[in-house]
């Protein structure tokens, strides 16, 4: 069993926007440019470890459009490892897309 510990930082949520990219273009938008843009994958890392540290048990992958982000099964993946409790705030577009149907489901043998 995986208990956190109280934390010296008072934080117990976190969002984290993965990207600012999004494949919809609805009107009402609060994005303006959707950027598709991240961190690298070792400073997404190091941002994981950081909420972790900081005793983060509630985190939020949003963007623009998360599952769309190239590095979001990496990300919810270390999040999960790490004890983290993850809310995917999404349009709901890609979860056909086999990669994700894995990452949401933990069913690594689904296949293409
Ligand atoms: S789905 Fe959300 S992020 Fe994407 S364009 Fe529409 S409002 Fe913006």
């Amino acid at each position: 069993m995986f208990v956190c510990q109280p934390s010296a930082y008072g934080f117990g949520r976190a969002s984290y926007g993965l990207n600012l990219g999004c494949n919809y273009d609805c009107e009402h938008c609060y994005l303006g440019l959707k950027r598709f843009e991240g961190l690298d994958w070792p400073e997404r890392e190091r941002l994981l470890h950081i909420l972790r540290d900081a005793n983060v048990l509630w985190l939020q992958l949003t963007g623009g459009e998360p599952t769309i982000d190239r590095l979001f099964p990496e990300v919810y993946e270390l999040a999960w490892d790490l004890g983290t409790l993850i809310t995917v705030s999404s349009n709901g577009s890609h979860p056909h897309n086999p990669r994700i149907l894995e990452t949401l489901t933990g069913e690594r043998s689904v296949t293409a």
